[in-house]
């Protein structure tokens, strides 16, 4: 029998939307099925918060500056582009960090990983602890593991381990750049589920870090078999492209062969249609019609679109998005008297700047900028203090360079700076996360067949875990379109 096309609708066009289409193309090819896709984004370019500025020779990132290498999504999709010659990795003389204590730069201790010590030397000596504190974080080798049940909020799970001092001046500091937010809202279970494991493993996480390290090093010390014509990558935690983030963007785009992407198209709504599939309804007025549904937009966004009959939808506003800014700086060499030998700076909330963390982007990627030009980036915002993301351009640059004098005394006028305002743009996976989103995709299943969600306000917010699960979901939608 001959079976009729299908049409599947994404709605949202960042690196979650997109990934979805590319793998709905690959799995409905695989699988036989006849499939048109229709990527709708609201915006006039592709790429959400992926935005790669390309500025007299700097290569500027308004959005995420790279992805982790060890979640693969990421890597096999730039394999699968032929893209992968083109990433590259971090200065390996600037892969340190400082963090901001009392005014001034502190180098964080080597064998640091988001607070826990896993090197005694560099940690005994720091300055950024006091003794008091460190013998707190030594507690960790004798405390009983924990007996709780269920989720449990990062911050309470590390100050029971490690204290508090390591919480507020190392780990909040340290993740404030990947969630903006509070640690002690945070869920252990949605963000580093491992260590709560290898408490329980261990009974200590500094002895739990130290057994893993051992087995990573042991790992990277085996004979790898090689992997059939695959490239090898540059050897670095973090990798973006030569030409920027948005090479990924652009490279997706060009690779789609039965996706129609529409730009400046908004979803207002989500309709039933009756016998089966759904409308989509467009701000212009216009609809389509679709068989299948993915919403990829933030969280919010994708409330407001489905029916009302599905009361289930006001669970998605219970994941907080925190605003933030980013403000980019060039400057010539000659005007920075500074040792920038670093990837940056964090900044732990106690100390009251403007500044939330800094990046030395021409030191920490040598293609962001030509010789004799230095490309700076800091963060503004964070959870609870937002309202900056509110002020003018020329108020948020006066307060970045009145942090900037103070921490790392320049005064020179930038050659240029660009304000991007990121409102609403971090997803917070407070405690309970997973059981929610588990509870709401089970209720959209029942009652929305056909529709499903992904994105940043769900299962993981980096490229690769967006990626990923663009692959799973391509792999629901292919799976309900064959029934
Ligand atoms: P989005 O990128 O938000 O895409 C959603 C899309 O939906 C947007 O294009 C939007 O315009 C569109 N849309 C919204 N409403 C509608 C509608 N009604 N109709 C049609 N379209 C609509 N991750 C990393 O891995 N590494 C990093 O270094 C990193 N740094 C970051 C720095 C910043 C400043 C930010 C904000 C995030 C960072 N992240 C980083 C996280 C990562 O960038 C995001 O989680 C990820 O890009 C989100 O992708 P997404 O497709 O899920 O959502």
């Amino acid at each position: 029998e001959q079976q009729q096309g299908k049409t599947a609708v994404v709605i949202g066009g960042g690196i979650t939307g997109m990934s979805t289409a590319y793998y709905l193309e690959q799995q409905a090819r695989e699988a036989g099925v006849d499939l048109q896709v229709i990527l709708l984004e609201a915006d006039d370019k592709l790429g959400g918060k992926v935005q790669t500025v390309r500025r007299d020779g700097f290569v500027i990132e308004a959005g995420p500056d790279s992805f982790l290498a060890r979640k693969t999504a990421a890597v096999n999709l730039c394999r699968e582009l032929g893209i992968d010659g083109e990433l590259v990795g971090t200065n390996p003389n600037a892969r340190k960090t400082y963090i901001l204590h009392q005014g001034k730069l502190h180098r964080i201790p080597q064998g640091l990983n988001i607070g826990v010590p896993t090197q005694f030397m560099p940690f005994a000596t720091t300055t950024l602890l006091s003794w008091g504190g460190k013998l707190r974080a030594g507690l960790d080798l004798i405390k009983p593991k924990s007996t709780h049940q269920g989720d449990q909020s990062l911050g309470a799970f590390l100050e029971r381990r490690l204290g508090t001092e390591v919480v507020d001046r190392l780990a909040e500091p340290l993740l404030a750049g990947i969630y903006a937010g509070d640690l002690r809202k945070l869920s252990m279970r949605a963000t580093f589920p491992q260590y709560e494991t290898l408490e329980q493993k261990h009974g200590s996480l500094i002895r739990g870090m130290l057994a893993q390290a051992q087995e990573a090093k042991a790992q990277a010390n085996a004979p790898k078999k090689p992997e059939l014509g695959a490239r090898p990558l540059p050897n670095s935690v973090f990798l973006t492209f030569r030409t920027g983030l948005a090479r990924l963007i652009e490279s997706i785009e060009a690779a789609y062969k039965r996706t129609e992407v529409r730009k400046n198209t908004r979803v207002e709504k989500l309709e039933e249609r009756e016998g089966g599939g759904y409308t989509v309804r467009l701000q212009d007025g216009s609809a389509l019609e679709a068989d299948a549904v993915v919403l990829t937009t933030p969280n919010f966004e994708a409330a407001n679109m489905l029916p009302a009959s599905f009361a289930a939808k006001t669970q998605l506003n219970q994941v907080p998005y925190v605003s933030v800014a980013t403000v980019v700086l060039a400057f010539d060499q000659g005007a920075i008297d500074f040792p920038l030998d670093a990837s940056g700076f964090v900044v732990p909330k106690k100390e009251g700047i403007t500044i939330t963390a800094a990046t030395w982007t021409s030191s920490k990627w040598l293609h962001t900028a030509e010789d004799g030009k230095v490309l700076m980036r800091f963060y503004v915002g964070r959870g609870g203090d937002e309202a900056i993301v509110e002020e003018p351009d020329e108020e948020i640059i006066r307060r970045v360079r009145k942090d900037l004098q103070s921490t790392m005394g320049v005064t020179a006028d930038p050659a240029f700076s660009i304000v991007t305002r990121w409102k609403r743009s971090m997803p917070q996976y407070t405690v309970g996360h997973l059981d929610r989103v588990k509870s709401f995709t089970d209720q959209a299943e029942r009652d929305l067949p056909g529709v499903y969600f992904a994105g940043a306000g769900f299962t993981g917010l980096g490229i690769p875990d967006c990626i990923g699960q663009g692959i799973t979901t391509a792999d629901k939608v292919i799976s309900y379109l064959k029934k």
